[in-house]
Parts: structure tokens; C-alpha cells; sequence
């Protein structure tokens, strides 16, 4: 007889008390100084990123994220999972050396070109560094011997890097050769399914960018070398875009110029409307492969018959470096950054005064209000930096959260000081400066 041993003591650590983020620490390196060029290849998100101690370049196309900017890019990779996952989305790691075979398999080793990074092992075995995962993903499922019709819709995704030779990087992280995607691949039953699940992840697409409240168009696309027979671009529309982007002033239709015979300036779908264009920045493609990855592979399930079937497939791209810095590119001003508020690096910036002999008492205030902020806002937690560096005037430390952008800021300044106390309240969004006691701050965030 086994006697029961007692299960062991769980030793639950409590959690780490975090520190409220300090201005005076944050690793945020400027990379350039007011008034200096970045180059010929720059644009507005790049210079302002630069500015403000977000990234910083170390080959041509490949970027340092510094903690800034990779709080924000946390903050939308969240964002995607959330959506990515509530359309049944799991998420996957696929490595990021590929084998060359798969890729000799589906045709696309001669096909890509030059944009591909290739190397060898010490074999002499030839890889690639993923530039996508089509081929990857697709042999994974061809592995699997006993795929059910019970099982799909599969939807696997991944949020990693992915590396391109690109002919001209450019525009700080908007054309890097080294950047970010959040790539999914479905598997279905029949094309029909399939189809389901392509609108399924196109209407997830526009989630996502309105969460965002961004301005953005879906255009029908060109399937490229990824192939397959229907496709959709999604655009920030904007001047420094690189597709050119046609729009029916009569009827829905949108397309990449691409997809049109050039010089076409009646719209194909209503015949009566005519053909404008605009620019935009491609932050998302979504494409119908059909079979075309799923034969080669033999990707097959057992379908309701108990026979082997070929899985439909479907492919969606996100550019997630992309999307951080063409959401600054099209919401900034000049010398100030603009973030959408969901994936603001921090949400509020707290000012106390320039040091001097009559300070102490506010910049003890200033810390207690983080406090509250902190413990009577759980969504706040970590989201509240002080600028320490009382050094400085106040107005010399707006100018540079202004700069940054926080969505609030709040100057514990005079005001804070009398019998009633009140602090001054920078809200970015709405450009108003208004005055609020901490009940009246913990209302209005
Ligand atoms: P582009 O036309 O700008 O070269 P693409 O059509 O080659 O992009 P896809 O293969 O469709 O790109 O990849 C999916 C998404 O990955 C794109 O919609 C874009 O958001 C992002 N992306 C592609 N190339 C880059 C890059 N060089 N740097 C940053 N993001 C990129
Ligand atoms: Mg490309
Ligand atoms: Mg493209
Ligand atoms: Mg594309």
C-alpha cells in the first residue's frame, strides 16, 4: 500500500513590486539631433523615431528596437493576438533558417531571386533565412498522418522576423530587410470553406486597423510570387506609399494598379465611374491559395468518407514593424510623434516642478499621484512614467513629451499647491489643456 504523500508545499512568490518608470532612465538614445538630416532615404516616422531614442540602425535596413518603441510593438502584437485568436488563430514559432529543399519543391528557390538571404551550413547545405513560411508550414501539415475533417479550419500564425533582400531599404522600419510579420496560414476542407475563413481574416484585418482608428482602404491585389487565384492589399493611404492604389468615385471598387491594365480610366466593375489615384503604404495582404502549396506538399486530412483530401489553403501577412511606423508616418506632425492610443508606449506622463528650494512638496505630490493613478487604475499599471528631471524647466520637458506624444500629460505645477489642489491636464488627442483634481484625473482616464 502506497500511503498518500502530501502534495508539496507550492511556494508562490509574491510578484516583483515594479518601480514607476523613471524619464531620467529610460534607454532612449537619440539618434539624431533637431534639424539634422537622416539621409536621402528618410521619411517623417523614420526622423521622428530616430529623434526620439525609438530605434537606432545598424545595417542598412535592419534596426535596434530600443524599449520605447518595443513597448508599443508589444502592445500591437497583444492587439493581433487578440484578433488572430478570436477568429480560432493558434499561435506557432516556425524556425527562421529554412531548409533550401522545400523551397526547390514549390519552385520558389529560383523564384525569389535575389531577395533572399541565402547561406550554408558547414555541409555545405544551402538555407535561406524565411523571407515568409508557406513552404514551411505547409510541409508541417503534410507531416501529420492523421489530419481529420474534425480538425479544420486550422488557422496557424506566427509573429516573427522575416528577412528580404531588399533591393532599397528604406524609410527607417517601413521597408526593412530584417522586420516583423505576423503571418497566418489556413487549412480547410473545400474551397468554399476556405473562402469563409479568407473573409473571415480580411474582416479581422479591418478590426484590427480601425482598433487603430486608422484611415485605411482594402484594394483588390496582385497574387505575386506567393500565388493563388484572390487577393487583398490593405493601405494606409499616404503621399510617401508605394503602390499606387485606383478608386471608383461611382462604385466600390478598389485595386492595386497592378491588377488594372494601365492607362484604364473607367472602372471595370460599374463601367460608368471613373478611376482616381492615390498612394498607400501596404501594411497587410491577404491571398486564396487554393491547392497550389497543398500539392506539392501532398498536405492532405481524411475527409467525411474516410479518404485522403487535399486541405485548402489561404495565407495572411501583417507587417507589424510596418504598421508601427506607418501609424506615426500618418498621424504625426513634424516635430511630434503621434501614436494611436491603444499602443501609446505609455499612456500618461507626469510632470513636478523644476527643482527649487519651494518644490519638495510637489514632487512628493507628483509621486503620490503616479500612486493613485497606479492603484486606483489597474489598466494604468506601468502606464504612468515620471519626468524626473527636475533639473530641467517644465517647459523644457513638455517639449520633449510632446514630442513622444503620451496621450496625457499632467503638470503638477502652482495649482497643486493651494487648498484645493488641481493639476493641469495636456490631453493629446483632443489638444485641450484642462484643469482636475486627482478624483476629477481618475474620472476622465
Ligand atoms: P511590398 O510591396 O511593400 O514590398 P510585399 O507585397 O512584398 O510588400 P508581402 O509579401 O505581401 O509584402 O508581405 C506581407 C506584409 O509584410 C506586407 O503587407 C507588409 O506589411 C509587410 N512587409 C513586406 N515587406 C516588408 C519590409 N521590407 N519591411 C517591413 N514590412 C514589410
Ligand atoms: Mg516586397
Ligand atoms: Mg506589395
Ligand atoms: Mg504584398
Amino acid at each position: 500500500h502506497c500511503t498518500p504523500q502530501p502534495s508539496p508545499s507550492i511556494h508562490t512568490p509574491s510578484k516583483p513590486v515594479m518601480p514607476t518608470p523613471l524619464v531620467s532612465r529610460l534607454f532612449q538614445p537619440s539618434n539624431l539631433r533637431e534639424g539634422q538630416e537622416a539621409g536621402d532615404m528618410t521619411c517623417r516616422s523614420q526622423r521622428l523615431m530616430l529623434q526620439a531614442g525609438l530605434i537606432h540602425l545598424s545595417n542598412p535596413g535592419c534596426f535596434y528596437y530600443l524599449p520605447v518603441a518595443l513597448r508599443s510593438m508589444e502592445k500591437l502584437v497583444r492587439l493581433i493576438d487578440e484578433e488572430m485568436q478570436a477568429i480560432g488563430g493558434q499561435k506557432v514559432d516556425m524556425p527562421a533558417l529554412c531548409g533550401a529543399e522545400l523551397w526547390k519543391r514549390s519552385g520558389r528557390w529560383e523564384l525569389m531571386g535575389k531577395e533572399m538571404f541565402r547561406l550554408q551550413d558547414r555541409h555545405n547545405v544551402d538555407y535561406c533565412l524565411g523571407p515568409t513560411h508557406e513552404e514551411a508550414v505547409t510541409e508541417l501539415l503534410a507531416s501529420q498522418s492523421t489530419l481529420s475533417y474534425k480538425q479544420l479550419p486550422l488557422l496557424l500564425y506566427q509573429v516573427t522576423r522575416k528577412f528580404r533582400d531588399e533591393q532599397k531599404p528604406k524609410f527607417g522600419l517601413l521597408r526593412g530587410r530584417e522586420f516583423y510579420m505576423k503571418d497566418m496560414y489556413s487549412f480547410d476542407v473545400s474551397e468554399e470553406a476556405a473562402l469563409h475563413t479568407y473573409h473571415s481574416v480580411c474582416h479581422s484585418y479591418r478590426r484590427i486597423l480601425d482598433r487603430l482608428c486608422l484611415k485605411w482602404v482594402q484594394v483588390q491585389a496582385d497574387t505575386g510570387n506567393i500565388g493563388g487565384t484572390l487577393s487583398h492589399e490593405f493601405h494606409l493611404p499616404a503621399d510617401i506609399g508605394e503602390d499606387r492604389l485606383l478608386m471608383c468615385g461611382n462604385c466600390d471598387f478598389s485595386a492595386n494598379v497592378e491588377t488594372v491594365a494601365l492607362g484604364q480610366t473607367d472602372c471595370p466593375q460599374c463601367h460608368t465611374g471613373t478611376l482616381t489615384e492615390s498612394k498607400g503604404i501596404e501594411v497587410g495582404h491577404t491571398f486564396y491559395l487554393g491547392t497550389k502549396y497543398s500539392k506539392v506538399f501532398n498536405a492532405t486530412f481524411t475527409n467525411a468518407q474516410n479518404k485522403l483530401s487535399v486541405s485548402e489553403m489561404g495565407c495572411f501577412g501583417l507587417g507589424v514593424t510596418r504598421i508601427l511606423a506607418a501609424s506615426i508616418e500618418v498621424l504625426s506632425s513634424e516635430d511630434s510623434i503621434r501614436w494611436p492610443g491603444l499602443i501609446a508606449p505609455y499612456q500618461v506622463c507626469v510632470l513636478p516642478p523644476k527643482k527649487g528650494s519651494k518644490t519638495n512638496e510637489a514632487t512628493h505630490m507628483a509621486e503620490k499621484l503616479v500612486e493613485s493613478l497606479e492603484n486606483n487604475l489597474p489598466n494604468l499599471k506601468g502606464e504612468v512614467v515620471l519626468d524626473d528631471r527636475t533639473q530641467l524647466t517644465i517647459g523644457k520637458r513638455l517639449k520633449d513629451t510632446n514630442r513622444l506624444g503620451y496621450p496625457y500629460v499632467v503638470v503638477v505645477g502652482q495649482k497643486a499647491m493651494e487648498e484645493h489642489p488641481v493639476f493641469e491636464v495636456l490631453c493629446q488627442k483632443s489638444g485641450e489643456t484642462i484643469f482636475l483634481s486627482t478624483d476629477g484625473l481618475l474620472d476622465l482616464l
